[in-house]
């Protein structure tokens, strides 16, 4: 499922009508349908549907929807809140035919007028602004949606919520805040930000006829989801040994962080990784050692309790290298760093304090051409490229991309929605994962389902992809069964895996 800017939406409607030939009014009339298929199913005969239609397309659809919903017998009523002049071309035609239908179009302007409308509706639809709107909503608009955020019960927006940008990185806006979004063709990029993601509520995708040939190649973001894990997924061979499915090591830890580094192993180990070195500082070990035991060790210098080691490693071992949970910021880990830029020929993951080290080697980082692999949480990301975190919420999709390709490497950029950009700038979007993944050691246990999911015969982005929907699926189904978001512990995501296995797997 692709991902949409709105200028990418309306290149795919333009291609469907230039290129192939499909009217402007056959898409109008097919999305108004599949957005009220989607209504009666929510809805009862006797619920009061009130549409809300403004200019532009998005007016046009709702009059559609109207059409729709009373011939099948729906109380339903389309209100058009902008004047005459504004409703034109296919929106127009639309509106005809309601009206030819015999349907009536009250046109009101004023918020006291809708605000009656809207408090005596069971369902209101919003069709006021699509993703054709121009910066912030101008009056009387903006207060005719406020009129229905106060007074509405339950709002269906078509598409995208009224007022709402489509795209990231525009934080001056004033939208209705839907209980549902249909959006038609794909989702809109700003359902993928904390800072928009609400006025959304529950959202779903219908389809309006778009030609799949005008979708399937420059596709630049899309959604990863259970249908995607399991069609990339390797099956495991009947004759496969521990060596068929990757050697790792992960290099982190300390005296005071023995856990995180505990985590990671364990999670690799959980994720399939057929062998797992722990390298760690000599004093946490022990604690590491009692917590997994299938891992083999590397004891490492270290300083007051914090890896210190500038010995070269012998990267040559592995197939996969993750470094920086638990690992401190002493001075001297920086070294092992450079050593695995430097040296290691296989895939490098670095998170957590190990992105602070690669801070301090830019020329190395760009100049290195095996694969490298950033896994910052958006605090992190900011301080990568040196801006606040309020600025990279704006825009993390174009700030993820600045820096994979900058570098030349692949970033997954962490949160309720967590971001993969490829150093190509190929994006996708997981959202599985809950609010009880908020804290410490969850970014921990997703290092280790990454390191193992890099050894697994798959692409890069599919290894990324797949380790973060696992480890949010691990989350939700621990949430959705036996545990909750007040006491899930970072730990316990090691017995969600095996449920994700379970259920997505043969
Ligand atoms: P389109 O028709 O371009 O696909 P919409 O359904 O979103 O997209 O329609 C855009 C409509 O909203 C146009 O009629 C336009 O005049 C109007 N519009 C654009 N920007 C604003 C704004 N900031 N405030 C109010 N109306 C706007
Ligand atoms: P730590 O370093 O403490 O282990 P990180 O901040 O590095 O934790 O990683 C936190 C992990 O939890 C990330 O994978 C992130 O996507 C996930 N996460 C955190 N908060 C939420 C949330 N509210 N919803 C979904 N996932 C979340
Ligand atoms: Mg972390």
């Amino acid at each position: 499922m692709y991902i949409v800017t709105a200028e990418e939406m309306y290149d795919m409607d333009h291609g469907a009508m230039n290129k192939v030939g499909m009217d402007g009014k056959l898409l109008m009339e097919n999305a108004g349908r599949a957005i009220a298929a989607v209504i009666k199913e929510r809805v009862g005969k006797t619920a009061r549907i009130r549409i809300l239609a403004g200019g532009g397309n998005n007016g046009g659809d709702g009059f559609v929807i109207g059409r729709t919903l009373i011939n099948d017998g729906y109380d339903t009523k389309v209100v058009q809140v902008v004047p005459d002049e504004k409703i034109t071309g296919d929106a127009l035609y639309h509106k005809q035919l309601f009206v030819r239908c015999g349907g009536e179009v009250p046109v009101m302007s004023s918020a006291d007028e809708v605000g009656l409308t809207v408090r005596g509706a069971d369902t209101v639809v919003d069709a006021i602004a699509g993703i054709g709107l121009k910066g912030r909503l101008r009056e009387p608009l903006a207060s005719i949606v406020a009129a229905v955020n106060k007074e509405a019960s339950y709002v269906i927006s078509v598409d995208i919520p009224s007022g709402l940008p489509a795209n990231e990185g525009i934080d001056d806006f004033y939208a209705i805040r839907a209980n549902e979004t249909v959006f038609t063709g794909f989702p809109k990029q700003s359902v993928f930000l904390e800072h928009t993601a609400p006025y959304y509520g529950e959202w779903q995708v219908v389809s309006f006829g778009l030609p799949s040939v005008l979708t399937a190649n420059g596709a630049k973001r899309q959604m990863w989801t259970e249908e995607e894990f399991k069609k990339s997924m390797p099956e495991r061979s009947r004759y496969s040994h521990k060596g068929s499915h990757g050697k790792g090591l992960a290099i982190g830890g300390s005296l005071e962080m023995p856990g995180s580094i505990a985590m990671t192993v364990s999670a690799a180990l959980r994720t399939g990784a057929g062998l797992v070195t722990a390298a760690t500082a000599k004093s946490a070990i022990p604690v590491v050692a009692s917590q997994c035991m299938e891992a083999t060790y590397l004891v490492l210098e270290e300083t007051d309790g914090f890896i210190s080691s500038d010995q070269p490693i012998s990267f040559a071992d592995y197939d996969a290298v993750v470094m920086g949970m638990g690992m401190g910021r002493h001075h001297a880990a920086q070294h092992l760093i450079r050593n695995a830029l430097e040296s290691a020929a296989c895939p490098l993951i670095v998170d957590a304090d190990g992105l602070y080290h690669l801070k301090a080697l830019p020329a190395l980082l760009k100049k290195r051409t095996a694969p490298v692999v950033v896994t910052p949480h958006p605090g992190e990301m900011a301080m990568l490229l040196d801006i606040s975190v309020p600025e990279l919420l704006q825009k993390p999709f174009a700030c993820a991309k600045m820096f994979a390709e900058e570098y030349g490497v692949y970033v997954v950029l962490k949160g309720p929605f967590t971001i993969i950009t490829s150093p190509h700038g190929q994006q996708t979007v997981t959202q599985t994962g809950n609010k009880g993944l908020a804290k410490g050691g969850s970014g921990d246990v997703l290092s280790g389902v990454i390191l193992a999911m890099m050894m697994q015969e798959q692409s890069i982005m599919e290894a990324l992809s797949n380790a973060s929907f696992v480890h949010g699926q691990a989350a939700d189904m621990l949430v959705a069964n036996t545990h909750s978001v007040y006491d899930l512990m970072a730990s316990d995501l090691l017995y969600g895996i095996p449920k994700v296995f379970r259920t997505c797997m043969k």
